[in-house]
């Protein structure tokens, strides 16, 4: 936390303590090279980071987008609309706990990947296909033998 007397880099902190409901933490720091004093209030955000797309642009997280391409995965396929949904809020929960402001439309990609895995062989196979662009019989191959190789 940057000094906004001095704009040292350091401060201390020296009292905490949550405020309203416990919702907030509210924190009187001293900055070790002015020794000026301020306050800070601390809420945890649960906002969900931005989308850096595979071209450098933001997009605001899509939570149908997310839920559209996992349901298309596990079409027809053995898997219960629970375990479908488990796996959506589990997604949104490591997006939100990385913390971050925006995220790699690849890292979500990787999440959904590993959620599939774990769901149904066929509905990760068949959303890695339309993922990764496998690029030709052997790539593809490869990724089922890692795969097989996993479990
Ligand atoms: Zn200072």
């Amino acid at each position: 936390m940057h000094c906004p007397f001095c704009s040292f880099q350091d401060t201390k902190v020296i009292d905490s303590r949550l405020v309203t409901d416990g919702g907030q933490v509210r924190r009187r720091r001293a900055c070790i090279e002015c020794g000026e004093r301020f306050t800070t209030f601390e809420t945890a955000e649960l906002v969900m980071p931005k989308v850096v797309k595979g071209d450098g642009t933001r997009q605001p997280f899509d939570d149908n987008k997310l839920k559209s391409g996992i349901k298309r995965a596990v079409e027809k396929r053995p898997v219960s609309v629970e375990a479908v949904e488990e796996s959506i809020s589990n997604i949104q929960s490591q997006l939100r706990a990385l913390g971050e402001r925006e995220v790699k439309a690849s890292v979500i990609g990787e999440m959904v990947m590993e959620a599939l895995r774990k769901l149904d062989q066929v509905a990760f196979v068949r959303f890695a296909s339309v993922y990764r662009r496998f690029k030709d019989v052997s790539e593809f191959r490869e990724e089922i033998e890692r795969l097989e190789s996993k479990d």
